[in-house]
């Protein structure tokens, strides 16, 4: 389900909403009532929080020239 961003201009407050796309957008804020809730942009519903997974961004194992993944000498070691 998507997540949404919203913000009130009436007490600052952020807060994020699942609820389906067909659904009708917060207006009112949940903490001090006013309708000045606005809709942040957000990327594609994809929240920050799955971006811990990590581990694409470790590098690929280097071959060894012990055992013999350089080609025989190429990398001069
Ligand atoms: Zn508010």
């Amino acid at each position: 389900m998507p997540l949404y961003d919203y913000k009130c201009d009436g007490c600052s407050l952020r807060f994020e909403v699942d609820h389906p796309m067909s659904a009708e957008p917060v207006q009112v804020c949940p903490e001090c009532g006013a309708q000045k809730v606005r809709k942040l942009l957000t990327t594609g519903g994809i929240s920050v929080r799955t971006k811990s997974f990590g581990q694409s961004s470790s590098p690929p194992p280097m071959p060894s020239c012990a055992t013999g993944g350089c080609g025989g000498g190429m990398c001069g070691m």
